[in-house]
């Protein structure tokens, strides 16, 4: 059987399994730190058991399958993505990374195919940060750093913490933790992942080489506050209005990124959350409060900073325009990843000789690939043509497609591999 029809059945057969078990009626739902989320593991478990794959678990209960090189002192080869899923999402963002991965082991055992470095399919938990407000859980517990204040962090459905959830799930909280990733121990890390744009499907192509990964600023729970009041008795220059404030905040930041864009600065600027008080506000009533979120993105650190600043500023004048305070909240957010070049060139080089439509992009979104590149280690991602976005019922990845993009990673892996 060829390589790529050896993928496509392989990932069929899996990804239906994964859709009978976690179908919620619309869509996948599999939460973090869940027992769908443990189902799902088991299923790749099985499955790694049925080729002979080492099985491995670490504190925080991520999970690895190797497949042993020839010399196992060399540091191994890494691929894999995530098996959690947004409420009711698609079948394919994270899970394709997983299955690609354990497709490759599972073909490279098949063909009697032994590497000289161990390869080693991750399956991290709690990607989706939808569930703990923390970024990348999984790839950060399996390098042990996140800290105690984000063990307490608490499950938006369950409100019960990390902890409690990764000690229930069979792993062990308290420090100290076990089975740390060390860096000197890994070669390259290269993940698969389903686009989550339309970049792909507009441009013909099916794989993007991906040659960074944005870091994120984020407001979760911003709030303005005003003067709740009678729409018919209050003139406007009595009024403390919410609305008209929010509205001049996204127009005025709205103008800013256009100017931004103009000059060259690539970047998002995106409200998500933006509603009155569903208790108190009604037609009849000048608005006395607007929650509000705000995600700005870039691959740029110093770019985040500066928009920050002028976010800050532009937070001032309106407030004082309309009279009205806006808290902004907690900042989170995450690191821009610079990807590897080599690895990007290897990428291009196996789809030339595959005859596989591949381009360069970078990737909006955050991935546990930023977590391996900021501890310096040789990182890649390749995007996977997918329709209709992700984090959603109608994600669609043809299994042609996703075929083509395994043969393209089991190329590039089994190059590291092979590496004396
Ligand atoms: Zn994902």
């Amino acid at each position: 059987m060829s390589i790529i029809l050896f993928h496509q059945a392989f990932g069929q057969t899996l990804f239906q399994a994964l859709h009978a078990m976690s179908f919620d009626g619309l869509g996948m739902t599999r939460p973090s730190y869940s027992e769908k989320e443990n189902e799902a593991h088991e299923i790749l478990c099985a499955i790694a058991r049925e080729y002979g794959l080492e099985i491995r678990r670490d504190w925080a209960c991520n999970l690895y399958l190797t497949l042993p090189g020839r010399d196992r002192s060399k540091p191994a080869v890494m691929t894999g993505s995530h098996m959690d899923t947004v409420p009711s999402g698609g079948n394919y963002d994270g899970a394709a990374g997983v299955v690609a991965g354990l497709s490759i082991l599972c073909r490279w055992v098949k063909d009697g195919f032994v590497p000289e470095r161990d390869t080693t399919v991750i399956a991290t938990r709690a990607e989706e940060s939808v569930w703990f407000p923390v970024s990348y859980i999984g790839s950060r517990t399996a390098f042990d750093l996140l800290t105690e204040k984000d063990l307490q962090a608490r499950r938006v459905d369950t409100a019960r913490t990390l902890a409690e959830h990764i000690d229930e799930c069979g792993g062990k909280s308290q420090w100290p933790h076990e089975d740390i990733l060390k860096a000197e121990n890994i070669d390259c890390f290269v993940e698969l992942h389903i686009e989550q744009g339309p970049v792909l499907p507009s441009n013909n192509a099916v794989i993007g080489v991906v040659s960074g990964i944005c870091g994120s600023m984020r407001y979760r729970h911003a709030t303005i506050l005003g003067q709740y009041a009678h729409s018919g008795a209050t003139p406007r220059k009595f009024r403390a209005d919410t609305v008209v404030a929010m509205a001049d905040l996204v127009t005025t930041l709205q103008v800013y990124w256009e100017r931004m864009e103009e000059a060259g600065k690539a970047m998002t600027l995106t409200f998500g959350v933006c509603h009155t008080d569903a208790q108190q506000a009604n037609f009849s009533a000048v608005a006395g409060k607007v929650s509000f979120s705000l995600d700005v993105r870039s691959q740029d650190t110093d770019l985040l900073n500066e928009v920050d600043q002028h976010i800050q500023q532009v937070v001032q004048d309106v407030a004082k325009r309309h009279n009205v305070k806006i808290d902004l909240g907690e900042r989170t957010g995450s690191s821009p990843a610079h990807m590897d070049a080599d690895l990007q060139r290897m990428a291009f080089e196996v789809s030339n000789e595959l005859n596989i439509a591949a381009m360069s992009m970078a990737s909006g979104a955050g991935h546990d690939a930023a977590t391996f590149a900021n501890r310096n280690i040789p990182t890649e991602m390749l995007f996977v043509r997918n329709e209709n976005g992700s984090h959603n019922p109608y994600e669609h990845l043809e299994m042609a497609d996703f075929a083509a993009a395994t043969s393209v990673l089991d190329g590039v892996l089994k190059l590291r591999a092979e590496r004396i």
